[in-house]
């Protein structure tokens, strides 16, 4: 037992490959892992074998993906009956050796509401929580297991319609007793195809860390991924000091996460901010350029470095030569736009809403650039 726990701190230690796509560009010293915390195979509910799942993360140069089998549903136990609930993160672990892939071991603890359903990633052996009669576990013995293992808990899909009729994510007093124990860290805010505004006030009331997650049943591109609906699974980064499973596992606990969701970007107004500084540039011509016949507008670039399109509102003072307040930057590609700044300037500060930039129930982000003008 000893040995395990060490060679198990030796690789929560070691670094992993990065996946072959960078999504968005990250300040010096942070690594934003993109990650996949919620999937299913033909070890619960699933209708994919757990090899497919990791190359489908391969495919979609995911750097982290955890599947999290029901603990208490195995549509298919007939057929796949496995006593051993470790197999589907074994045959997956297995599997990836050597790729730029991180396969996590998790589990769903999968009970009505309330609780809810929950997932523990980070978890070491998911056949601890079920009792001497191969029973599950009940919710607060399971909950206390996954926290004796040092796993992080987040609660799943809790505006989903099959438990919440109303579709609104709502706290009920167990949920504040595992809050107030620390046994809950963080709140899917994304599930799927959906995303609750109410989730994500509860998250920033309650200090949760916010997680995005495609909660896949069957295969990636059946449900993501169409290309005529340019989606993709929506994903959590975390904001990890290094590529190591001990700094990210850390940056999830302290919350250090964004969500990329069809076009939206979801997050803490500090995180969102980190996100925007270094993804949305604004270079400056000056007021010599041959574009009109005047010395006295200024030309700008503004640049998007990210995957996710930027749709921005000016609201500053200025108005602009050919357009009105509003831009869209596709991905990676830049706009140019002229500057009537009625005076010649050497620097100037130009504050934007980023309209698809979400960090608070009906808030976007607002940043401000400065520019120095050549
Ligand atoms: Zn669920
Ligand atoms: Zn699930």
């Amino acid at each position: 037992m000893k040995k395990l726990k060490y060679i198990l701190i030796l690789f929560s230690i070691i670094n992993y490959a990065q996946g072959v796509k960078t999504f968005f560009e990250s300040p010096e010293g942070k690594h934003f892992i993109s990650a996949d915390l919620h999937i299913h195979t033909v070890f619960s509910d699933g209708s994919v074998w757990p090899t497919i799942r990791v190359d489908e993360a391969l495919k979609d140069s995911i750097d982290m993906i955890s599947l999290t089998e029901h603990l208490e549903y195995q549509s298919h136990l007939r057929d796949i009956p496995h006593p051993d609930r470790n197999r589907s993160f074994q045959i997956a672990g297995g599997y990836v050796k050597n790729q730029p892939l991180a396969v996590v071991h998790g589990t769903e603890i999968t009970k009505g509401m309330p609780p809810g359903h929950f997932n523990a990633i980070f978890i070491n052996d998911a056949n601890k929580f079920f009792d001497n009669e191969k029973k599950p576990l009940d919710f607060n013995k399971a909950i206390k297991e996954a926290n004796k293992q040092g796993a992080f808990v987040f609660w799943n899909h809790p505006h989903w319609e099959s438990q919440r009729r109303d579709g609104i994510a709502r706290l009920d007093p167990v949920h504040n007793e595992i809050i107030n124990k620390n046994y809950l860290h963080g709140i899917e805010v994304v599930n799927m195809s959906t995303f609750s505004e109410e989730a994500l006030q509860i998250a920033l009331e309650n200090d949760l860390t916010i997680m995005g997650t495609s909660d896949v049943h069957v295969l990636i591109d059946w449900d993501f991924n169409n290309e005529k609906e340019s989606y993709h699974r929506p994903l959590t980064f975390i904001i990890s000091e290094n590529r190591t499973l001990k700094s990210t596992s850390d940056a999830l606990f302290n919350g250090d996460t964004f969500i990329w969701f069809h076009d939206l970007i979801i997050g803490k107004e500090e995180n969102l901010k980190m996100v925007a500084h270094e993804n949305f540039s604004i270079k400056s011509h000056g007021y010599d350029f041959k574009d009109y016949n005047s010395k006295q507008i200024l030309k700008l670039e503004l640049i998007n470095s990210s995957v996710v399109p930027l749709k921005l509102r000016y609201t500053g003072e200025y108005n602009f030569h050919t357009e009105f307040n509003f831009f869209e930057i596709k991905p990676r590609s830049k706009i140019e736009v002229y500057l009537k700044t009625i005076k010649i300037l050497d620097n100037l500060e130009l504050p934007f809403e980023i309209l698809n930039y979400v960090i608070a129930p009906k808030t976007n982000l607002s940043i401000t650039k400065n520019i120095s003008i050549k």
